[in-house]
């Protein structure tokens, strides 16, 4: 078995090599707790969950942190202008996360780590780089990393140290790369903070971002672990200082595997919430969309190519599910009541090859449109062979199993509650057409049909009845 992913930290694929065998210490940086989170973080939340399944379904015991950041820049200003606490004000954010990484069918992390839990343990890794004089107080009472006493600062992106500002300071979580300087490791307390603040050996104040993840991460996977995610617009500044402030403190690498996802884009630029061109989770399902249908389209895309997202790509998801549910039911018919019959030599081997191919293409640093290549295939092989009524029970139950080890991955084969239902309404009209096709009213059962169409459905004769599909 051989698992290659890109490193971000080598620029190359590189197979996985787990520090501990059989076990994968991972850490994600998870949402900053100031808004409801939108689907461009979904995309990078869904990648790392067909990476941590993939790494599972590999035999690998995934050991996973994810972080909620519920003190920065963004809450504290959000907190303010709602005139709430910081902690009931993030309460909502976070709540609203975990509901929809459930509706997005995403394996919970083992941990997640609010920043505001973890102070000592930050104001410890802090102490540990003052103490090696790598980090200072300056007169704004403030303590900062000095990227000049730290000559292997630059390790994810290429640096111009000409172009480093030795000496000045920045304060700001986010900044671009031409405005490297010194950053932030504890921040004093000024009167736009308000009443967040917590005591340290450097007065009252707050953690950086940045400080957050290292102190996290370590906390629960060791000075060093196996792989760490986020996406691309993480690697600077955030996962620099990570790595800085780890390897600076720890004398120890840090992570060995980085693994960043490139954008979820809407019409040429990156979704994000300073842009205002962001859709939530919960505006996509208001719409009529189900959470496994975006999942669909969020796992979809190769993760270091930019997806653009559109609503047409959500139709023609709920039109590949429909394939695969049609398949899934099908067989399931089979299983249940086709002839008995051993599985043929050459279907088990079929049957392995599809397995195997579906599995290897993922291990190659998640190659999912290979891996939905191999799933639909081997449903147009299946249904070919089902034509020819060539599957008995057995054969169907063995292709359910082929089945249900893709969806370990991809966690899309079971509709959700949602989709299964059929609105009165539509029922209503769906009768009337079947009434007025017994009548043989043919331009009444038509204009049935297109009543339905309006409303969204489609209603499809098969020799069991009309079946309602969702356009
Ligand atoms: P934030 O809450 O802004 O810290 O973002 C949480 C995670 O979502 C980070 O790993 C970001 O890199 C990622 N992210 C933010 N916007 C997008 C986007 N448009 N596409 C993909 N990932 C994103
Ligand atoms: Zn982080």
């Amino acid at each position: 078995m051989s698992i290659q992913f890109y490193n971000s930290l080598s620029h190359r694929v590189e197979e996985l090599a787990p520090i501990n065998p059989g076990k994968i210490g991972m850490y994600t940086c998870g949402p900053t707790v100031y808004n409801f989170a939108h689907i461009g973080n979904f995309r990078c939340y869904a990648f790392e969950d067909i990476l941590k399944r993939t790494l599972m379904a590999s035999g690998l015991k995934v050991r996973h942190v994810m972080n909620l950041t519920d003190v920065d820049d963004k809450t504290i200003r959000g907190s303010q202008a709602e005139k709430l606490p910081l902690q009931e004000f993030t309460r909502k954010y976070k709540d609203a996360f975990f509901a929809d990484i459930k509706t997005l069918r995403m394996v919970p992390a083992n941990v997640y780590p609010a920043a505001t839990e973890t102070i000592p343990e930050m104001i410890q890794l802090i102490q540990t780089l003052f103490d090696k004089g790598i980090a200072y107080q300056a007169e704004d009472k403030s303590v900062y990393f000095s990227i000049e006493k730290w000559p292997a600062y630059g390790q994810l992106v290429k640096i111009d140290r000409d172009a480093m500002r030795v000496g000045v300071r920045i304060k700001m979580d986010e900044y671009a790369k031409d405005a490297m300087a010194d950053f932030a490791l504890w921040k004093a307390w000024d009167e736009a903070d308000g009443d967040v603040w917590w005591d340290s050996p450097w007065g009252k104040g707050r953690p950086g971002w940045h400080i957050e993840c290292s102190a996290m991460s370590s906390k629960y996977l060791g000075k060093t672990f196996d792989l760490h995610c986020g996406g691309v617009d993480n690697m600077f500044p955030h996962h620099e200082d990570e790595i800085a402030q780890s390897e600076a403190a720890n004398g120890c690498k840090f992570v060995n595997l980085w693994m960043h996802c490139a954008h979820l884009m809407v019409e040429g630029q990156k979704m994000s919430k300073s842009l205002g061109n962001f859709y939530t989770l919960k505006d996509i399902l208001a719409k009529g969309y189900s959470g496994r249908e975006i999942r669909y389209v969020l796992i979809g895309t190769y993760y270091r190519q930019s997806l653009n997202f559109s609503f047409q790509a959500l139709d023609e998801a709920r039109g590949n599910l429909q394939r695969l549910d049609a398949f899934t039911s099908r067989l399931a018919d089979v299983a249940k009541n086709g002839a008995s019959g051993a599985v043929t030599a050459e279907q088990q081997a079929a049957f392995d090859a599809a397995r195997d191919a579906f599995l290897a293409a993922l291990q190659n640093d998640l190659n999912v449109s290979a891996g939905l290549g191999v799933l639909f295939d081997f449903l147009r092989d299946c249904n070919r062979e089902l034509d020819g009524g060539k599957f008995t029970a057995e054969a169907a139950r063995a292709a359910q199993a082929v089945l249900a080890k893709m969806d370990e991955i991809l966690a899309v084969l079971e509709p959700d509650p949602s989709e299964l239902q059929i609105p009165a309404e539509v029922q209503a009209l769906a009768d009337e057409r079947q009434a007025a096709r017994a009548a043989k009213d043919w331009a009444k059962a038509d204009a049935m049909r297109k009543a339905l169409d309006e409303l969204g459905w489609v209603v499809k004769d098969t020799p069991k009845g009309p079946q309602l599909l969702k356009k």
